[in-house]
């Protein structure tokens, strides 16, 4: 047992597969970052995944490694290691991504959703320490979650909980990629603050944004909207208040499902902090009851585009220090 000193955590992204080889205290050895060429298949992508997590042992042998953890953007069984077709990763199908990695890696491989495991990363790493009761969200291309409790990720019956973006907020609200209507996520993520300002500038709004794409509005990405916004252009403003305020509304309906005592916010979109509070607090001030504000503290993810990654570290050492913990089969 004593060789085996590290672990491997990957996040799987839709556009970057990235690895870290940590040690058992947590610390990063090395890190890489690769493009995941999702396009190719899923084969080719599983065998980026194989080939990346030898390249980061080298030279060491696999007899020096306790495990391995992938993060996923989609659903997953974390207890079977079943990835169920994540929709960024196309033709991936629903895949055992645990056996088929354990086959070639001969180590415990662990496998969770990505904002599940960046929950777990900002109370084991980052914003969350010490918390009891911790809340993510995530506002990137879509809304993600991920719930801690009393130390241990929230993961419903088969691992399905969390899914913070799929609440309905708003009963006549626009379509999500889900299928349904008036999600969170179809309402305060980096596409819908996309689309809403697309409809704003087709409608006639004036905005700095229609120059900076040469009028072409399919070129429009969430982070020049959110940089408008910053730079004082009123339209964005308005678009990143609208999110924030329906952030406000999910938030209110977390708070008294789950009496936090911290909301962590993280992704892309959250890096306009200075834009997004007052609309949120106004959200929560109109629809949350005063003694769970006054309760819930709510900040912006400290560990950025890292959570993923690192939440992939700590589920490998939770798995190999807690063995016996139902999430660890
Ligand atoms: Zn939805």
């Amino acid at each position: 047992m004593e060789q085996k000193k590290y672990v491997i955590g990957i996040d799987l992204g839709g556009t970057r597969l990235r690895v870290a080889l940590a040690d058992r205290a947590g610390v990063i050895v090395r890190r890489r970052a690769v493009p995941t060429l999702a396009e190719e298949g899923r084969n080719a992508v599983l065998g980026r995944i194989l080939a990346e997590t030898r390249t980061i042992l080298d030279p060491l042998p696999l007899a020096n490694l306790a495990a391995v953890a992938v993060a996923v953007p989609g659903p997953v069984d974390p207890c079977n290691g079943v990835v169920y077709r994540p929709p960024n990763l196309p033709g991936w199908g629903d895949v055992n991504l645990k056996s088929i990695l354990e086959q070639e890696l001969t180590v415990p491989v662990f496998v969770g959703n990505d904002a599940n495991l960046a929950a777990l990363a900002e109370h084991k790493f980052g914003a969350g320490r010490g918390a009891s009761q911790l809340v993510y969200v995530t506002m990137s291309t879509g809304v993600g979650g991920g719930i801690v409790s009393n130390g241990e990720l929230l993961l419903g019956s088969w691992g399905g909980a969390a899914e913070i973006g799929h609440m309905t907020i708003d009963l006549n609200g626009p379509r999500c990629s889900c299928g349904n209507f008036g999600c969170l996520e179809a309402m305060a993520s980096g596409t819908a603050i996309t689309r809403e300002a697309k409809w704003r500038i087709a409608k006639g709004t004036a905005s700095v944004l229609s120059e900076r794409v040469g009028g072409n509005l399919d070129e429009l990405r969430a982070q020049f909207i959110v940089q408008a916004a910053q730079e004082g252009d009123e339209l964005a403003g308005e678009v990143i208040e609208w999110a924030a305020y329906n952030l406000g509304v999910g938030l209110a309906n977390v708070m008294h499902l789950f009496d936090p005592d911290i909301i962590i916010i993280g992704g892309g979109v959250a890096n306009a902090w200075n834009l997004l509070m007052p609309a949120i607090q106004r959200a929560l001030r109109e629809r949350a009851m005063e003694v769970y504000t006054r309760r819930t503290c709510i900040v912006h993810s400290e560990l950025g585009d890292d959570a993923g990654l690192l939440g992939a570290v700590a589920l490998a050492l939770d798995k190999i220090d807690h063995p016996m913990q139902r999430q660890a089969a």
